[in-house]
């Protein structure tokens, strides 16, 4: 019973290595996708990233250890021509050092050509 990699740091929960290692080759790929877009689920800042207040997102471009967003967003007079842009921020997740959660950070990189 129990684990088949005794002799790896690999630390699975009995059960789940149970279920694993009874699945044919075909589900276990399937698990190892599922596990994967799960994990990637947790680390994408995707999920956090909406519109303010008079904003229009445009495009959200998942990068390697980022997020590239397109956005348009008003100025602070509220003129006709609101929103203005779009344009092109790099967002990155980064421990707050107030209470240690994940916070957003934005990067404005310039303005882009309107239609991508
Ligand atoms: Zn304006």
């Amino acid at each position: 019973m129990g684990r088949k990699n005794a002799d790896s740091d690999i630390d699975v929960p009995d059960q789940i290595a149970d279920e694993l290692s009874a699945l044919d080759d075909g589900s276990l790929r399937e698990a190892i996708s599922y596990a994967q877009t799960l994990l990637e689920e947790r680390t994408e800042p995707t999920t956090q990233i909406e519109e303010g207040p008079g904003e229009e997102i445009i495009s959200i471009k998942e990068q390697d250890g980022y997020t590239l967003v397109t956005k348009k967003q008003p100025c602070a007079e509220g003129c006709d021509n609101c929103p203005h842009g779009p344009y092109l921020y790099r967002v990155r997740v980064e421990q707050s050092p107030v209470d240690g959660k994940p916070k957003l950070h934005w990067s404005f990189l310039g303005r882009v050509e309107a239609g991508d």
